[in-house]
């Protein structure tokens, strides 16, 4: 596939989570690794709505622009340090969707209340308040994806969330389980009753059934 083709499937895959307010304005930012070790990743600082395919940057595991004329994301280090995590992770979006955000301000993980953080290998933990940008972001959203091979997303407190995929439609649909996550648990917390999160037993039968075998190495 040629690169032009990968920017585009970052661009689409930016503009679908504008669509499904996942990202606004120009917060977030979006990846995807390339067979050659390199990275695409959205640029800094543009509004998404005025962006073209062409302003997506080609960078190296260092986060060294490879080809491109705009900055980077100010997140590189955040997508780079999760890509060294784990080399089943191909893809990265990283959200500023206000229910994850509201979670992560009170410190609380987001436990199984629904099927979707089942997939997304929840409970969602918390990762401690790291100013944005700084590479200690990615350092330390990098040890719970090492940590836990099958999670899928992580609230970063005060900031956002980010959601991995082996592609980019599925780190697109971890992102958007989380959110939806968070919204179903915040709604239920509304009622003031405790919500009730499915056991051990009740998860396990989710994933005999919906699990595909693990593919061998
Ligand atoms: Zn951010």
């Amino acid at each position: 596939m040629e690169i032009s083709e990968y920017r585009q499937q970052v661009f689409d895959t930016t503009l679908a989570l504008v669509d499904i307010q996942l990202i606004r304005l120009s917060a977030g930012n979006v990846s995807q690794r390339l067979p050659d070790g390199n990275f695409v990743i959205t640029p800094s600082a543009i509004l998404y709505k005025n962006m073209d395919p062409r302003d997506i940057v080609i960078i190296d595991s260092d986060g060294n622009i490879v080809e491109g004329d705009k900055k980077p994301s100010s997140e590189k280090a955040l997508h780079l340090d999760i890509y060294k995590s784990r080399d089943d992770i191909n893809a990265v979006v990283h959200t500023h969707s206000v229910y994850s955000i509201a979670f992560s301000t009170v410190d609380m993980e987001l436990p199984l209340v629904c099927v979707e953080l089942i997939s997304v290998g929840g409970p969602v933990p918390v990762m401690k308040y790291v100013c944005p940008g700084l590479p200690e972001v990615g350092q330390e959203a990098a040890k719970f994806f090492a940590d836990r091979p099958r999670l899928k997303s992580l609230l970063m407190k005060n900031h956002g969330m980010v959601a991995v995929g082996k592609n980019l439609d599925d780190a697109y649909q971890n992102a958007y389980k989380t959110e939806i996550g968070a919204e179903v648990y915040h709604l239920a917390l509304q009622t003031g009753r405790t919500p009730q999160a499915l056991t051990d037993e009740q998860v396990q039968e989710i994933l005999s059934r919906y699990q595909k075998p693990k593919e061998s190495k």
